[in-house]
């Protein structure tokens, strides 16, 4: 039971077991009475996918802000992480990277290592420490069909689902966090009730994902345990990841934009790998046994709900993670953004203002501070207009920004420095804004200038 000075409300209610509705869940379980998480799938007990989350049959990279993050929430996680036979990988040398002038960039130890685990059994690890909070109650085959709102529409008084027998329930919720991933029900309550809906940016990018495990041969490459291949943009968008899992697994996902898409067979896949800029996932793949089937996924835009321009929001109501944001799965971004959603949220709870409403105030404050959480994952995002059949708001200054990307990626591979600082960033643990650092602007000029 969470301490009851300590309580800002009796019962919270999570819609979703997803990342960011597990994750949400610990935050809460030290405020809230009870914590109850209602999700619509049977949650398996070993590792294993479900329906509910298709994009868990793809590669899942967790950031190391993502490992961090879990590990405030559930102290011990990386314990955790290695109990259920994640592969650990020493960033900058154990992922072999292959990008265009760079084949490979240059392998060096940057001073951490994360974890490669497959999104089943990383989901699994963290339900399980939920699970051990006496006060935090998952109840699986719940299917939410509506948020519910007093008459006058200015505070979420709980939900209506659907349980496992198909019988029509409600229940109470002093909040209800709302991380069923597409955000309707938020969606759909704010249009019942009168409210302006968020607005939105969208990247479109149309990516095509394909993913396929294969048994890791005994004469696998000793230089790599994980390969990155970029294919060369604007002319290719083709592209792959592969990385070590539990259980002696590679786990490759290949992918291309606008239409050219990997098929779903097996030999459709191999060829379309074949076809990569470079030989080198193809040449491990195509000696390995493949343990299962082609899955695929089709991803049409990231997509940002603008929830911090609203001038009135529903008290006790709180859309989190993929609800919010969803992110090009390329960048790998999304679980470690909910994760860090959730110590925010955490953080917030453990500093209400002293006087007041802390329910009322918790939107708001959550809806401000996580802009900056979301910035730089978001202006990564921004890359992909690199590739001209990509939608949306392409930024004016955008051909300059790509010389400065690349400029900085020539600074990176020749200085260690360079390359942590480049790494820090896309592991979402320094924001992007330490590339304005008058000394690196400095440099990537100079770069610039002799290109
Ligand atoms: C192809 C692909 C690859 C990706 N790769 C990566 C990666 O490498 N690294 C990374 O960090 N992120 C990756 N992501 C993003 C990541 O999957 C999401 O950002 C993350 O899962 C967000 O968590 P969430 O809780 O918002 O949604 P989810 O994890 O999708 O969870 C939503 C949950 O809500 C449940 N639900 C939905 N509606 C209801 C309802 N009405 N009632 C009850 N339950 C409901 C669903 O069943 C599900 O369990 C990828 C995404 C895709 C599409």
């Amino acid at each position: 039971m969470a301490m009851a000075s300590t309580l800002i409300g009796k019962q919270a209610v999570v819609i979703g077991a997803g990342m960011g509705g597990l994750t949400a869940a610990g935050a809460l379980a030290d405020r809230f009475d009870q914590v109850v998480v209602l999700e619509r799938d049977t949650l398996p007990s070993e590792p294993a996918h479900r329906a509910g989350t298709p994009q868990a049959r793809h590669v899942h990279a967790l950031l190391l802000s993502g490992q961090r993050a879990l590990s405030e929430l559930f102290p011990g996680f990386e314990q955790d992480l290695a109990r259920a036979g994640a592969v650990p990988l020493t960033a900058g040398l154990d992922v072999r990277i292959e990008r265009p002038g760079y084949d490979p960039f240059p392998q060096r130890d940057l001073g951490w290592f994360s974890y490669a685990i497959s999104r089943p059994a990383l989901e699994g690890a963290v339900r399980r420490r939920v699970e051990s909070r006496t006060n935090i109650t998952l109840r699986q085959r719940c299917r939410v069909q509506e948020i519910l709102a007093a008459s006058n529409g200015e505070a979420v008084t709980g939900v209506g689902y659907a349980n496992g027998n198909g019988a029509n329930e409600t229940i109470a919720a002093d909040l209800v966090v709302d991380a069923s991933g597409r955000g309707a029900l938020t969606l759909d309550l704010l249009q019942a009730i009168g409210r302006l809906l968020p607005e939105e940016t969208t990247i479109g990018i149309d990516l095509g994902y394909a993913t396929c495990s294969f048994a890791i041969p005994d004469d696998a490459a000793r230089d790599w345990k994980g390969i990155m291949t970029f294919g060369q943009a604007p002319e290719s968008s083709r592209g792959g990841i592969m990385l070590p899992l539990e259980g002696n697994r590679w786990m490759a996902t290949i992918a291309g934009r606008h239409g050219d898409a990997p098929p779903g067979d097996a030999e459709g896949f191999l060829a379309f790998a074949r076809a990569f800029r470079t030989p080198t996932i193809y040449d491990a793949i195509s000696r390995a046994k493949c343990l299962d089937g082609v899955a695929r996924y089709g991803f049409p835009e990231s997509v940002r709900r603008h929830f911090e321009q609203l001038k009135e929001f529903p008290r006790g109501l709180l859309p989190i993670a993929d609800a919010i944001c969803r992110f090009n799965p390329v960048y790998g971004q999304g679980m470690s953004v909910a994760a860090m959603e959730a110590c925010l949220l955490r953080r917030l709870l453990d500093s209400p203002a002293a006087d007041g409403d802390p329910i009322a105030a918790l939107a708001p404050a959550f809806f401000a501070e996580v802009q900056a959480l979301i910035e730089t994952p978001w202006s990564i995002a921004m890359l992909d207009f690199a590739f001209p059949d990509t939608r949306g708001q392409r930024p004016a200054d955008f051909e300059i920004t790509l010389r400065f990307s690349r400029a900085l990626t020539q600074l990176a591979a020749e200085d260690p420095e360079i390359h942590r600082l480049t790494a820090e960033v896309q592991n979402l643990l320094k924001p992007r804004s330490v590339y304005r650092d008058p000394n690196l602007v400095q440099r990537v000029l100079a770069k610039m200038a002799e290109a």
